[in-house]
């Protein structure tokens, strides 16, 4: 499995949308009808795509290696109505990224007779480059701190263990139910704030053969991210002024790091001894240890091909394009 992989998935457009939209989709490719923009990709999920299948394409590979010890994180990037909460969280027809992860994880483990597993599961948001802890809403700008034998770590952050799917997903209800205390525009405050949900997947060989039990292999700690970002549209463009200017251009900021970050990884930089500039947002400081080394990573880059949004469609597949 390559390490970074992109995926693009556009949402579907009204009626009157489709009509005027200026794009095209061809199996590998996406581009403007008079050609004067093309990007191409492995994968161009359209409008008729379901969940289910970005999540076969990408995602279900990466939660097999999380239970094998392999850190991993998927993120949903695009701008808001993009359809990135669609995608990780699902509706009520459809389930995301989130629970269907949740699911295969549970199901993978219980057929894994080697090993005994413990999951736990933490969830929380960046607003403003500070942490809040969804799972306990008391915790509020949480710091990140880094020791030895935890590596990077966001101290104090709940994390609950967990025994099935049912319950992991009613402990993200239960983060939701708290977040937007005092929003009146629950979308707007969304679109302003990344959410990591993580699994932490913890396994010991079952074996009685000492040697097995006591090799280096014996437990394995493994973490799985799965991200929705803030709203990629720019403050610029939105006439933001004050608090809504601060917010955007640590948006701005975080999303741009992350976009650099992915592309040094993906030009081999940190296996050169090269930089990489993890430090510079709290988003990529926390994901940090599962976006090098030897963990997976995979962008669903959310897009509208409605015609009104054109401009911003493309700095997405931009952003997209920089991480191949
Ligand atoms: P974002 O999180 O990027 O701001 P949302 O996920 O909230 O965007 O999507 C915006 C709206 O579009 C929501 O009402 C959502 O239900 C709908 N939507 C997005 N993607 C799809 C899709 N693939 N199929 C059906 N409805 C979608
Ligand atoms: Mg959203």
């Amino acid at each position: 499995m390559e390490r970074i992989q992109v995926a693009v998935r556009a949402r579907p457009l009204s009626e009157e949308d489709a009509k005027t939209s200026p794009w095209r989709i061809s199996a590998n490719s996406i581009f403007i009808s008079n050609h004067s923009s093309k990007f191409d990709f492995d994968r161009i999920f359209g409008e008729d795509c379901k969940t289910i299948e970005v999540y076969q394409a990408r995602t279900k590979e990466i939660v097999a290696a999380a239970v094998c010890g392999f850190n991993g994180t998927v993120f949903a990037y695009g701008q808001t109505n993009s359809g990135k909460t669609y995608t990780m969280r699902g509706s009520a027809t459809e389930p995301g990224i989130i629970p269907l992860s949740v699911h295969d994880l549970f199901k993978t483990i219980q057929q894994d007779v080697d090993r005994e597993f413990l999951l736990r599961m933490s969830y929380m948001e960046i607003y403003n480059e500070e942490i809040n802890d969804l799972l306990a809403p008391e915790h509020r700008k949480l710091q990140i701190h880094e020791s030895l034998e935890r590596g990077i770590y966001v101290a104090g952050l709940r994390e609950e263990i967990v025994a099935s799917p049912e319950q992991v997903l009613d402990l993200m209800e239960f983060g939701e139910s708290h977040r937007h205390i005092g929003e009146t525009n629950m979308n707007l405050y969304s679109s302003r704030s990344h959410t990591i949900f993580r699994m932490i997947i913890e396994s010991r060989n079952k074996s009685e053969d000492e040697d097995m039990a006591s090799s280096c292999d014996a437990v394995r700690v493994s973490v799985l991210n799965l991200v929705d970002l803030a709203g990629s549209e720019r403050a610029a463009k939105t006439g933001a002024e004050g608090v809504r200017l601060k917010e955007g251009s640590h948006i701005n900021k975080s999303l741009m790091t992350l976009g650099t970050v992915i592309k040094k990884l993906s030009e081999g930089a940190e296996s050169q001894g090269g930089h990489v500039p993890y430090r510079d947002s709290k988003l990529t400081r926390i994901l940090q240890p599962a976006l090098g080394g030897n963990s997976n990573t995979a962008i669903i880059c959310n897009i509208t091909l409605a015609q009104v949004h054109a401009d911003e469609t493309k700095s997405s597949l931009q952003f997209a394009s920089r991480a191949l």
